[in-house]
């Protein structure tokens, strides 16, 4: 079943967008199943969780750090994580950059903008977000790469909010793109969408989903 889900998505999202599985309180056999049919790409929430999957599983996997990380546990993950979709703070690219140079590394980020209007999420409004991104390129961190934006939508049932909200993360991205990175191909990745609203968040442009439960079953 979970290979069929991850299939049906894959259809339905088309080959600009990537599937992220979220496989956050799942056991490593589900886990090895959507790998064995081909899934590559998963999701985390939680350090000590990622890190005891990253051990037990195949090495070909790229694991993306999708929820609230404090800087303590940077460490953990710097030698192999592919992404960090959660960075909200200056002090922690820092800290990423740090780690990044001890394991000769480059770690691809992507900051978290608030974009919910009902509930409170982590993430930058668009002002931090621009002093984030100042501070970045004022003192460049070589260790890391910013590769784009992250953000969720509001946990509701209209379609119009979520996809006001969808829209307002894709025109923050090309603000950013166009001010900031116009010249970094790096900066290419808008990370948006979950199991009840990725269908809206491909048709405003997402290049990543973060699908969990649509794939694994409810938590
Ligand atoms: C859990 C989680 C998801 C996936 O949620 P589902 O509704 O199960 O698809 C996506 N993004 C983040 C940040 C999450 O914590």
């Amino acid at each position: 079943m979970i290979v069929a889900n991850i299939q049906k998505i894959n259809q339905e999202i088309g080959s600009h967008t990537r599937l992220i599985a979220v496989s956050k309180t799942k056991p490593v056999e589900a886990l090895l199943e959507a790998y064995q049919g081909g899934q590559r790409i998963f999701g985390e929430n939680k350090v000590q969780e990622l890190v005891s999957k990253e051990l037990a599983l195949p090495k070909d996997i790229e694991w993306h750090l999708i929820g609230h990380l404090q800087s303590n546990k940077v460490k953990y993950i710097a030698p192999f994580i592919a992404m960090i979709h959660s960075v909200d703070s200056f002090k922690l690219l820092e800290v990423i950059n740090k780690e990044g140079e001890k394991n000769n590394r480059i770690i691809p980020c992507l900051l978290q903008v608030f974009i919910a209007t009902e509930e409170t999420k982590f993430g930058l409004n668009q002002e931090e977000l621009i002093e984030l991104i100042e501070n970045f390129q004022s003192s460049p961190c070589k260790h890391v790469q910013i590769c784009g934006l992250m953000g969720m939508a509001s946990n509701v049932a209209s379609e119009s909010q979520i996809r006001t909200e969808f829209k307002s993360l894709k025109s923050l991205f090309d603000k950013m793109k166009a001010s900031y990175f116009a010249n970094d191909n790096s900066f290419k990745e808008i990370s948006m969408g979950m199991s009840s609203d990725y269908k809206i968040a491909c048709e405003e442009g997402a290049t990543l989903i973060r699908v969990g439960s649509t794939i694994f079953g409810g938590r």
